[in-house]
């Protein structure tokens, strides 16, 4: 079983071995805090809070109930990265049902179970470059194998993709969360009426890291510019322009990556690869570098329980020790410190 409430998403999730190293899913139950943020622009570290205190229980009954278990042989949960709040009503009640049932507690890195989760769909992992843009993070990592520590190539040096997306939607005057926004009207526009910034692509840039707080000012002085001389805003192409910069940055980072370490897997995680964009130019600039592109279908790309499960699982299989239960949520873990904490 894994918990996650790293977020504004309460998940529990339950995998199962089957035979010749196959992950089965059990159970997936969500409760996400959203809708209550919306009005905020972001999330709200205290609603989030909040919310997780009241979804939890259901949540775990609604797993249970899917799997049709009385317990689970083992409960994983995110002990960080993530908001501090947020993690403590997780982490606190994973430890509480470890405990009730008398089953071992595993204190997992919540950003190596975005990886994780793509063995459920796409089996086996083989040496892979894996990409996470979600709204609070951007990151390129090198994973040699799941039971190994994680090697992080690059991350953002300021807002991490989702987020930019967030703002840029803000600036246009679309709602929360703004990813799908844009991502909807940008399909109205054209990619290449308004070229905006890519950030930290330079051949000087060695680590992989990324910047979009200049992206996102560009598009704010563009559209002052606008609005200054008394212009119509061409919103669509706005989009279109910020969603292709963001998707090249992203993609040729991710490709440049696999090709400096010889790597010819890139797996995609993080609820941002919602973006079709996106999607589209990884699955292309893939193809071009004979680079095999694997994408957890979107349910197992946004935070869920489901990711932590899957990586206690590869966790427990490659022999980890179980976590005390004295263990402290760490809301800045790194995902190359450890994927499972003492
Ligand atoms: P964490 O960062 O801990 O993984 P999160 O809640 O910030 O959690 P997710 O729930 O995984 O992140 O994803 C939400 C983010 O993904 C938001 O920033 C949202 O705008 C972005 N997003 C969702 N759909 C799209 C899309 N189609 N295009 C671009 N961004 C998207
Ligand atoms: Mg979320
Ligand atoms: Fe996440």
């Amino acid at each position: 079983m894994g918990i996650e409430s790293s977020c504004d998403e309460t998940g529990v999730g339950i995998v199962r071995w089957v035979g010749d190293g196959t992950l089965e899913l059990m159970a997936d139950a969500v409760a996400s805090s959203v809708d209550e943020h919306a009005r905020f622009g972001g999330v709200v570290p205290e609603i989030a809070s909040r919310a997780h205190l009241e979804a939890m229980v259901p949540t775990m009954r609604r797993a249970l109930d899917e799997a049709g278990i009385e317990k689970p042989d083992a409960v994983c949960v995110t002990i960080g990265p993530g908001l501090a709040g947020a993690l403590l009503v997780g982490v606190a009640a994973a430890k509480a049902y470890a405990a009730a049932w008398n089953v071992p507690f595993f204190a997992i890195n919540h950003l190596a179970g975005h990886v994780a989760v793509d063995t459920l769909e796409h089996g086996p992992m083989p040496p892979c470059v894996a990409l996470l843009v979600s709204g609070g993070h951007t990151h390129l990592l090198h994973v040699e194998h799941l039971g190994k520590p994680i090697v992080e190539l690059g991350t953002t040096v300021d807002d991490a993709a989702g987020e930019a997306f967030d703002k840029v939607a803000r600036l246009l005057g679309l709602g929360y969360p703004g990813g799908p926004e844009v991502d909807r009207l940008a399909r109205q526009g054209d990619p290449s009426a308004v070229v905006f910034p890519r950030g930290m692509t330079g051949p000087r840039d060695a680590r992989h890291d990324f910047s979009f707080s200049g992206l996102k000012t560009a598009v704010a002085r563009f559209v002052e510019a606008k609005e200054r001389e008394g212009e119509p805003v061409p919103v669509a192409d706005v989009a279109a322009g910020f969603q292709e910069a963001v998707a090249d940055v992203l993609t040729m980072k991710a490709v440049r990556a696999a090709q400096d370490l010889g790597v010819d897997t890139l797996v995609l995680g993080g609820g941002a690869t919602a973006n079709s964009r996106l999607r589209a130019l990884a699955e292309e600039r893939c193809t071009a570098a004979g680079i095999t592109l694997r994408v957890p279908r979107p349910k197992l790309c946004t935070d869920n329980g489901v990711m932590i499960a899957s990586l206690g699982a590869h966790l427990i299989a490659a022999g980890a020790q179980p976590s005390s239960l004295g263990a402290a949520t760490d809301p800045g873990l790194s995902v190359s410190v450890s994927q499972v904490v003492a």
